[in-house]
């Protein structure tokens, strides 16, 4: 079969337009999304009371990282439901859950969490089968789903609210389970955070963390037992106390402060 010249130049110009009207579309949708979340992020109202009074790294902040914080909050709110299972969720607690979300990722301006549709609340500390009354083992404070609860978070209100109600102790349970989430972000929640760990630093950062294990297998450490389960854990462990007492780890733990830093702070 023939085709005039014309028709080919037609022809051979198709990929070209479609590439055009792929770019076109693409940008209306991206301009669109955009000033649709900007819409949306104005009907979440955030106190910013609660968060000077609640959440310390939000304190610590100058004025126009507040603003970007605050920004971030109801950024994730938009995209993140956060459901009560047997309890109520206040907006309070929300902004609580919202903060934990933030605070690890605030230096790093493009991140979004996209292995987490959905926070489920519960009253209290679960067991493995998600119960959260009775004596029967119910130690599980907070948890990232797989399986079936892939893309969702468990947590218990009494712990979240504790962690940030306690600013000296070191831990913060909602901070705790956000940092596996970032460290599950390059396919494995292993304590190395891709995102986060320079190829450099992977085995410097290892053997920080079998050093760091041992000292705290001999008690001579202030960094808590739980931490010797296994990388992840210990990577989670130390990175609360990173963001709940930034001041004692850099005097107790210089060269974990530094490695901490270069993870997070992005700037
Ligand atoms: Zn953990």
């Amino acid at each position: 079969m023939f085709a005039s010249p014309e028709k080919n130049k037609i022809i051979s110009m198709i990929p070209f337009i479609m590439l055009i009207s792929i770019a076109f579309f693409a940008l209306w949708f991206f301009s669109t999304t955009n000033k649709r979340d900007k819409t949306l992020q104005q009907s979440i109202t955030v106190s910013v009371d609660f968060l000077e009074e609640n959440v310390l790294f939000y304190k610590r902040l100058d004025a126009e990282e507040k603003d970007q914080f605050e920004t971030d909050v109801k950024d994730f709110l938009l995209h993140v439901t956060v459901t009560g299972i047997d309890t109520t969720v206040a907006d309070t607690d929300k902004l609580l859950i919202a903060s934990a979300a933030v605070i690890p990722i605030f230096y790093f301006k493009q991140w979004k969490y996209q292995n987490l549709r959905e926070v489920l609340v519960y009253s209290d500390a679960i067991n493995m089968n998600f119960e959260s009354s009775g004596n029967t083992n119910r130690d599980i404070l907070g948890m990232v789903g797989a399986g079936s609860f892939e893309g969702k978070m468990l947590l218990s209100k009494h712990a979240l609210q504790q962690g940030f109600k306690n600013q000296t102790d070191k831990s913060n349970t909602a901070i705790h389970e956000f940092i596996h989430l970032i460290d599950k972000s390059d396919g494995d929640m292993d304590g190395i955070p891709g995102v986060l760990l320079d190829k450099l630093y992977v085995i410097p950062w290892i053997n920080m963390i079998h050093e760091q294990m041992q000292q705290i297998a001999k008690n001579k450490s202030d960094i808590s037992p739980y931490a010797t389960m296994n990388k992840a854990e210990f990577f989670a462990v130390v990175a609360e106390y990173f963001f709940e007492r930034p001041a004692l780890l850099e005097e107790k733990h210089p060269r974990l402060y530094a490695m901490l830093s270069e993870m997070f702070d992005g700037r």
